[in-house]
């Protein structure tokens, strides 16, 4: 809730410059692609041409691509990367082959295109509907700890969005409103019955062990990903519902997670990234979507946070924010330039 922390200023830049600017810095450039254990990975160093990063550094593992007003931060054999300070979990780690260090190139075209040059998403920004789910219900409390459930926080959460929504003027529906059951299934069919474009966020609450805390926000895995913390599967090559929309998904996702992260303030949050996996409403829907965990429930201080109304109304903004900045920057239209 504090909103002077470097954090805070990190993530409008990414939202200012990457999502609304971010295509003037895209220049032409040749793919360096390459073999690497039976995939295929681009060179960091026509990553950094492509999209007109002036320098390249690297010191022990580390490597930072730095442009005009972007930093791209990344490590040989991790996973993890940021991009202005916006934490990615790529599916595969970063390597080093001879003289040349690279991205896998499904995370290049499927995690970080989209992000770096979301007016590229193809029809993204024709939308007026967004549905949010408050997850669990009825029956099914969710997360439980001493204070409250977990069904109740998401539903608080996403009635303040729909109120922010509609006074934005966009129309908001919510697959439930009260504490009634709904299977996974119900609000995927009532997300998919609609007629019109639409988005769909789903809000939840996480538990885990007690020193797991934080914010994550989970999209779609692409085909051929794996589901977070899972191996590759053979089910994992066959497209889902959801895989049309691939490119919106990641720039839904690193507009909600940045924005919330951005609302709730750096001394109260801390950031787990943004994550693939194969949950039934991210499968499901027909529309970009994506799933908030919005603190863990089972974390001391942040169970005491979820508690404060002033907590809730911060991820509510975060996401009602997100969903303005998300339409206008994929509805930005440039000519098109060569994809990766
Ligand atoms: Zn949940």
């Amino acid at each position: 809730m504090t909103h002077s922390s470097t954090l805070t200023k990190r993530l409008s830049q990414l939202f200012t410059l990457v999502l609304f600017f971010g295509y003037a810095a895209v220049a032409q450039a040749q793919w360096d692609i390459m073999q690497y254990g039976g995939r295929e990975y681009v060179s960091l160093d026509s990553v950094k041409k492509f999209y007109n990063f002036q320098t390249y550094k690297r010191s022990g593992n580390q490597i930072m691509l730095e442009g005009k007003n972007l930093v791209f931060k990344l490590r040989i054999g991790d996973q993890e990367s940021t991009l202005n300070g916006v934490k990615f979990v790529f599916t595969y780690p970063v390597i080093e082959s001879g003289a040349r260090t690279a991205i896998s190139r499904i995370d290049l075209t499927k995690l970080i295109d989209p992000v770096m040059r979301p007016s590229y998403i193809a029809n993204a920004g024709n939308f007026h509907t967004v549905v949010i789910d408050a997850g669990h219900g009825g029956r099914d409390a969710g997360a439980v700890n001493a204070y409250n459930t977990e069904k109740a926080y998401n539903l608080r959460v996403a009635q303040e969005v729909q109120k922010l929504l509609t006074a934005k003027g966009f129309r908001v529906i919510l697959t439930r409103s009260s504490d009634v059951y709904l299977t996974l299934q119900q609000r995927v069919d009532l997300a998919n019955s609609l007629k019109e474009s639409a988005i769909f966020i789903s809000i939840h609450f996480n538990s885990g062990g007690r020193s797991a805390r934080g914010i994550e926000t989970f999209t779609l895995s692409p085909q051929g990903v794996a589901h977070y913390g899972s191996g590759v599967k053979p089910s994992d090559h066959n497209a889902r519902n959801g895989n049309i929309n691939d490119s919106a998904n990641v720039a839904l996702a690193t507009a909600v997670h940045s924005q919330v992260l951005r609302n709730i303030g750096a001394n109260n949050t801390f950031d787990r990234g943004i994550k693939r996996a194969r949950f039934s409403v991210l499968t499901g829907v027909r529309h970009p979507a994506i799933l908030l965990e919005g603190g863990f429930m089972s974390h001391p201080y942040e169970a005491r946070l979820m508690e404060n109304p002033k907590y809730i109304t911060a991820v509510a903004r975060g996401v009602a924010n997100a969903v303005v900045l998300y339409k206008s920057a994929v509805s930005y239209r440039k000519p098109a330039t060569r994809r990766p």
